[in-house]
């Protein structure tokens, strides 16, 4: 019988056609794309690498949150999701992956750009999982803007508020609750090293981010806890579809790669495994770059 050639072609293992023109209002759901984002739902396999460990994800809902979040349950974590009452579809379908993998499922929606609810979310997280390992801050917000003399300043400070400023939130309320060989992993993005010139407020804030991870790392390393970020390329996620670009630029999102195509969420879930596991235990204060190839240095 001829063997079964076991090479995937990654240019073509996902979706590599124009994507249809579409647009959605902020936030966005994972459910009403065409094609729905591949979160792995049906095709990421665990083994058991965070067993028993506990996990906090924010916009865990859909995209690489929800990619990351079955990934975890599949791997032995229970998981928290964070996202804006307005995604309650998308979540309640994560949490459902999440309890078949046979895990706790703890749904917190709210609004991160708000001070107090950041502290609320981390004591809800630990209280509701029984204590805390993992921490992901994966929440974005990403409004395009062609012109700096018409950028809002509610814009400006809407966008700081939920990629930065909620990560410091998050970190004064979580570390006194973080135990050695806790795992803090960042979402940064190639807007950090490459900015697109329509997203000045959002790749000042991915280029924070980078900053954040590597200075915070470098505090907690004493304390035996990691701090790393991942810095997605261009991923098919609703953010892309709700005002994180111009409608007319969604059909060739992507192509622009080496690669040639846009990536999927689940396409990100084994680094985010790997950055939360003992496995990773001698890494800190890393950017690890899944960009199809346009690549982070
Ligand atoms: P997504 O829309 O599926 O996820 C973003 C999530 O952020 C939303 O689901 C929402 O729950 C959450 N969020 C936004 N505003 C919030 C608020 N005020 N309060 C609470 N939650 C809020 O899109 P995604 O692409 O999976 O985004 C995840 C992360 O990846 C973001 O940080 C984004 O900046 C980053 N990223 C995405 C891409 C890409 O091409 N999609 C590229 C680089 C980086
Ligand atoms: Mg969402």
């Amino acid at each position: 019988m001829k063997k079964k050639d076991a090479n995937i072609n990654p240019r073509t293992k996902y979706y590599h056609e124009k994507y249809p023109r579409q647009r959605q209002p902020y936030p966005g759901l994972d459910a009403k794309m065409r094609p729905v984002p591949d979160c792995g739902e049906e095709s990421y396999v665990g083994s058991n690498r965070l067993a028993g460990r506990r996990a906090l994800i924010t916009g865990g809902d859909s995209g690489i949150g929800r990619a990351a979040a079955i990934a975890y349950a599949r791997e032995g974590a229970d998981v928290a999701i964070s996202y804006l009452p307005s995604e309650e579809r998308d979540a309640r379908d994560t949490a459902r992956y999440i309890e078949q993998a046979g895990r706790r499922a703890v749904l917190i929606p709210g609004d991160i750009g708000d001070e107090d609810f950041c502290q609320r979310l981390v004591t809800r997280a630990h209280k509701g999982l029984g204590g805390l390992d993992i921490i992901v801050m994966n929440a974005g917000y990403q409004q395009y803007s062609k012109d700096i003399t018409k950028l809002t300043t509610d814009q400006l400070v809407r966008t700081f508020a939920i990629n930065v400023f909620a990560m410091f939130w998050m970190a004064r309320a979580a570390v006194p609750l973080l135990k050695p060989g806790a795992s803090i992993i960042t979402t940064s993005s190639i807007q950090a090293y490459q900015p697109g010139k329509d997203l000045v407020d959002y790749a000042s804030t991915k280029a924070a981010i980078v900053a954040f991870t590597r200075a915070l790392a470098k505090q907690l390393a004493p304390r035996g806890i990691r701090v790393n970020s991942v810095a997605p390329g261009p991923i098919w996620t609703a953010l892309q579809v709700a005002g994180g670009r111009a409608t007319d630029s969604i059909p060739e999102f992507g192509m622009d790669t080496p690669l040639g195509r846009a990536g999927q969420p689940v396409e990100l879930a084994a680094v985010y495994v790997l950055l939360a596991s003992d496995a990773s235990s001698y890494t800190t204060a890393e950017v690890y770059g899944v960009t199809g190839g346009n690549h982070t240095m």
